[in-house]
This record gives structure tokens, C-alpha cells and sequence, in this order.
């Protein structure tokens, strides 16, 4: 048996440990990112891609810490699409630069004090929210029959793929299959200190192992004792798919309740079939509901807001999933920003949202720096584990059905 050393042990290819992974491979970190799966397969490739801006939250009628904090992000991502952040997105794609808040005729969205409201609260945020024209909708909008007032904002929708080929192409070598609860022995000092792991008799030590492993992360904490004060949550979503859709559209349909009644986002199948993919209440249930009640509810919604879609040639499937997280102070609800639990020399990570990635990883990094862990700039051979592949999208492996 020999010893391996790395400067820092990652376990879960998902956009925190990708995020992270990038930003230490190009610090001259010598990292090891481990996934059991492929890389993005979890809530990654099953987000809808959106760099929220916070407009989302101040629908609560309130601007709450949430809306301020996440309206931070796009800049940072913008800064990474560009090339010129801590973490280069640059050969990542953008699949839309805006997206919609729909408000029907009639409903009290459409009223200018409520829209105002809205706004000064957005502004507020440094959100350039804005009510648009009929002239100036996008062509989609009107094709799909929509009528009411249209909010247009600068938020990024982006082609998550092409997000987890950026971040980890580069590295790829670094990036192997391990499974941390089934192929890892972790050795431990008296103090939850971990020594060192072993892996297919290979021992590697390593000045930290950063765990975000969503879900895995807590089981492994409370399984090395690591788990005192810390509590996770999870939250169920059936979400809609649908194949054959109409034209590209990146809309929020809002009513009553602060939560979109829709949210869709267009994406591209490998066969260049246009899907929308449905989120908001459509999909908040559990993850064992009868699909069919997640189709009836985009097709309810889509009889309000876009009378003129044609419904007839399209599929539909579903995608069970949890959004797994640190425990919100109110329940139902998601924190305000990512989770982070330290234990002697490990690092439990939950980002919170897709967005707040860049945050995550500064605060990681934060703590390896206040702890005094620089940079070998040695690379190891991690040859001897398995190479670990990309995910694909749920649209391209579901099967798809016709409605009923
Ligand atoms: C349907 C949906 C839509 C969303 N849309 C958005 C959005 O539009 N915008 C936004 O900002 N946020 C969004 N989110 C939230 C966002 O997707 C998540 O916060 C984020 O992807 C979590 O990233 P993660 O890396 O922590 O987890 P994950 O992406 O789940 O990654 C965890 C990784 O760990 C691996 N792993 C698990 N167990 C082990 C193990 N034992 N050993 C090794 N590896 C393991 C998994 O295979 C996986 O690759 C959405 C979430 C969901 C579910």
C-alpha cells in the first residue's frame, strides 16, 4: 500500500464541488474531486439554470435577506462567463440574457401601483426590473396568446452541460469515481481529526476533505461524528417536462402567492427538440405524485396564460428530485444563503441555490486560508481509480409519454 498526498480531497461533482474544484485546480491546489455517479448528476443538471437576481423574492411583499443576498450573484457569474472571475465559465453557454414576470389582465399584477411597488422594491436590490411595452415582448409572447403585464429583468439562464464542461474538462484527470460511504475507510484521530482515507488500498492524506455530497454529506458527518449541530432539510419536486414546445420561453407566471404558478425555461434535447421545463407550484409536491397531476397543473396554467399553445404534438414526463439543503429558520422555506459546517480539518458544503456557488467556495476558501492551507502546486496521479464521466440532461434519458 503507498501514500498519496493532496492538498485537498472534494467529494461530489455537483456545481459546489465543481465550483470549488476549479477555483483551487487554478490556484495550483493539488485537488482531488471525488463523484460516485457521474459529474452534475444530482440537483445540478436538474436545475433550471437560473442565476436568480432576487426579483423571485421580493414578492413576499417584503425585501428579505434572501432578495438582498442573491441579487449579489449574477455579477459574480457574469464576471466568470467573461473569463475574469475566480472561476473561468468562459466556454460555458448562455441559453437566455432575460427572463419574464407574467402578470395576467385582470389580476391585481397588472395594475401599475402594484407593478411600481414591485419595482422600487427591486430597485432597491439593484434589480433593473422593468415594465415592458407590448412592442417590445418577445415575439414568443405573443405567439403563445399571452395577455397582461409583461416585467422584463437582466436575469441569466444558462446551459447547465456546458456549465459542469467548463469547470471540469479542464481538470478532468483530478476528477475520479468514489463513492465516500461505500468505497472510503476514513481514519480518524481522537478529535474527528481525519488522518487519512483509503481507497482501492491507496492511501491518500490530504490537508482537507470538503464534502458536497448534497444529501451523503450529512450521513457521512453524523457517521464520523462530525455531526453535532448540524441539520439539513430536504424538499420534494415532481418536475414537468415537455417536448414539442411551441417556441423558446423564459417566463414566471405569477399570481397571489409569491411562488410563480410556472416557472419554464426552453431548453435543446441532443435530437434538437425544444423542451420546456416546468418549475414553481406545478412541481411542488412529492416526488411519488401521480404525474399525471403535475401535467394537468402546467396545462391548467398554460389555458390562463398562453391560450394559443398548441398542446396537441407535445410529450410530457416528470423528474422526481429533492433540493437538499442546511434547515431554514422557517419551515417550508429555503435559507438565505449557502450552508457550511466545519469539523477539525473537514468541510461540509450545501450552496443553497445554483447561484450561490460563488459564495460557497469563498467561504470555504476563507476557511483554508485562516487555517494556513496554501497551494503545493504538485499534481498526483490518480490514475488508479476509475475516470468518472459527464451526466446527461433529464430530457435527454426520460422517457417520454403522451398526456392523457
Ligand atoms: C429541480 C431543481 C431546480 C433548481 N433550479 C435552480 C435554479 O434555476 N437556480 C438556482 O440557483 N438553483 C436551482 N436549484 C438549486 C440548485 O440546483 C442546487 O442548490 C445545487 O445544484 C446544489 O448543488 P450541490 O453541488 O450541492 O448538489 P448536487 O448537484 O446534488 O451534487 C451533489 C453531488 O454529489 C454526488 N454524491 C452523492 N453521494 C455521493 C457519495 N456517496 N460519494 C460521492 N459523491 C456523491 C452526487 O452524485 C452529485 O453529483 C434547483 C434545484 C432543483 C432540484
Amino acid at each position: 500500500m503507498s501514500t498519496l498526498k493532496a492538498d485537498i480531497v472534494i467529494c461530489g461533482a455537483g456545481i459546489a464541488g465543481l465550483w470549488l474544484f476549479n477555483y483551487l485546480k487554478r490556484k495550483g491546489f493539488n485537488a482531488l474531486l471525488l463523484e460516485n455517479d457521474a459529474i452534475g448528476c444530482g440537483q445540478t443538471i436538474a436545475s433550471q439554470g437560473i442565476i436568480h437576481s432576487g426579483l423571485k423574492y421580493v414578492f413576499t411583499g417584503q425585501v428579505n435577506e434572501l432578495a438582498k443576498s442573491i441579487s449579489a450573484m449574477p455579477a459574480l457569474w457574469r464576471k466568470a462567463l467573461k473569463g475574469e472571475g475566480p472561476v473561468d465559465l468562459s466556454a460555458a453557454n448562455v441559453t437566455a440574457t432575460s427572463q419574464h414576470f407574467l402578470f395576467r389582465s385582470g389580476f391585481k399584477g397588472s395594475v401599475t401601483g402594484f407593478g411600481a411597488d414591485l419595482m422600487a422594491k427591486a430597485g432597491s436590490i439593484g434589480n433593473n426590473a422593468r415594465r415592458i411595452k407590448k412592442s417590445e415582448w418577445p415575439a414568443s409572447l405573443t405567439e403563445v396568446g399571452f395577455s397582461g403585464t409583461v416585467l422584463s429583468m437582466d436575469e441569466l439562464v444558462l446551459d447547465m452541460q456546458s456549465v459542469l464542461h467548463a469547470l471540469a474538462a479542464p481538470y478532468q484527470e483530478s476528477i475520479r469515481k468514489a463513492d465516500m460511504l461505500k468505497d472510503i475507510d476514513f481514519s480518524l484521530d481522537h478529535s474527528g481529526n481525519i488522518e487519512r482515507v483509503t481507497i482501492k488500498n491507496q492511501t491518500i492524506i490530504a490537508k482537507r476533505y470538503v464534502f458536497t455530497a448534497a444529501s451523503a454529506n450529512k450521513i457521512l458527518a453524523d457517521r464520523l461524528g462530525h455531526g453535532t449541530g448540524l441539520e439539513t432539510q430536504v424538499r420534494p419536486l415532481l418536475m414537468g417536462m415537455m417536448q414539442n414546445a411551441p417556441c423558446e420561453l423564459f417566463a414566471h407566471c405569477m399570481e397571489v402567492s409569491p411562488k410563480p404558478v410556472v416557472t419554464i425555461t426552453t431548453h435543446r434535447a441532443i435530437d434538437g427538440k425544444l423542451i420546456w421545463y416546468l418549475g414553481g407550484s406545478v412541481a411542488e409536491r412529492s416526488k411519488d405524485s401521480d404525474p399525471r397531476d403535475v401535467f394537468a397543473a402546467a396545462q391548467k396554467a398554460f389555458r390562463k396564460y398562453m391560450p394559443s399553445v398548441d398542446l396537441t404534438k407535445v410529450s410530457w414526463s416528470t423528474l422526481p428530485i429533492d433540493r437538499v439543503e442546511g434547515k431554514s429558520k422557517v419551515a417550508g422555506h429555503l435559507p438565505n444563503s449557502p450552508t457550511i459546517h466545519i469539523w477539525r480539518n473537514a468541510i461540509y458544503g450545501w450552496p443553497t441555490k445554483l447561484s450561490f456557488s460563488p459564495i460557497l467556495t469563498n467561504q470555504i476558501a476563507e476557511s483554508l486560508s485562516n487555517a494556513g492551507v496554501k497551494p503545493s502546486g504538485q499534481e498526483t496521479d490518480w490514475s488508479f481509480l476509475p475516470k468518472c464521466s459527464f451526466t446527461q440532461t433529464p430530457w435527454d434519458l426520460t422517457i417520454w409519454k403522451h398526456a392523457t
